[in-house]
């Protein structure tokens, strides 16, 4: 029996080792989410950027607009000032205070306006930077697509190499029901059907063992397994 149970111990610790290597596997692409994450977050505020910068333009047009339409009115207030047409003091200076009217309006707009071509230009460097940490963003992404393929194929030549392993071990084990218990507990274990015990603490679920489960451990004669997790124990003396 004690043979045979050395032989589940190896058995154990190559599916461990392969178990651990599965586990690398799926845990590769989790870096590659967060990288996407930040693209997506990247792409959203690069299409913000751009709807601003639209909202912008149209707003600077409107202002434009809105300062050329003030610019005529001075030339044209000018025009009949200065024309001699109107020879009435009041009208004439009517005259005077709309077109200071307009000037202040017209300062007032020429004032936004720059303000404006601030914020298009401040908006225009933005995209230009979201753009470029985009571009390194995806070029980065694309690295680490890279680097998993080929960590992924060396796990897998890992895992291959296992196996073989795991196959000399398999026909060194003539206990077929006692393989079939390993099997069992594997799926219901998490992985871990037979541990080694070297104290009266069961190291799968960490309770105190009976002291009749540790005579027969020690003696080595029968399988004995944990009363609480019922793993299949071995002592290691
Ligand atoms: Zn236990």
């Amino acid at each position: 029996m004690k043979k045979q149970l050395e032989i589940l111990l190896e058995l154990q610790r190559i599916d461990n080792d392969i178990d651990e290597e599965e586990k690398k596997k799926r845990e590769l692409p989790l870096k590659l989410n967060k990288i996407a994450g930040e693209i997506q977050e990247l792409q959203n505020n690069l299409v913000a950027a751009k709807k601003a910068y639209k909202e912008l333009q149209i707003n600077l047009n409107r202002k434009e607009l809105d300062l050329s339409d003030k610019s005529n009115k001075i030339k044209k207030h000018q025009e009949d000032l200065y024309g001699g047409k109107i020879t009435d003091i009041k009208e004439l200076k009517q005259l005077q205070g709309a077109i200071a009217n307009y000037e202040e309006e017209k300062a007032l707009i020429e004032d936004e306006l720059l303000d404006l071509m601030e914020k298009v230009e401040e908006n225009d460097k933005l995209i230009m930077e979201l753009e470029e940490d985009l571009k390194k963003k995806e070029r980065h992404l694309q690295d680490c697509q890279q680097e998993i393929k080929l960590t992924v194929s060396k796990i897998d030549e890992k895992i291959n190499s296992f196996y073989d392993r795991r196959k000399g071990i398999l026909s060194k084990i003539t206990d077929n029901h006692l393989l079939k218990e390993y099997e069992l507990l594997r799926k219901e274990k998490d992985g871990k059907a037979i541990i080694e015990v070297n104290s009266s603490i069961c190291p799968g679920c960490y309770l105190d063992l009976p002291s009749d489960t540790i005579y027969h451990l020690k003696k080595e004669q029968i399988v004995t397994t944990c009363p609480n997790c019922n793993r299949i124990l071995v002592w290691k003396g």
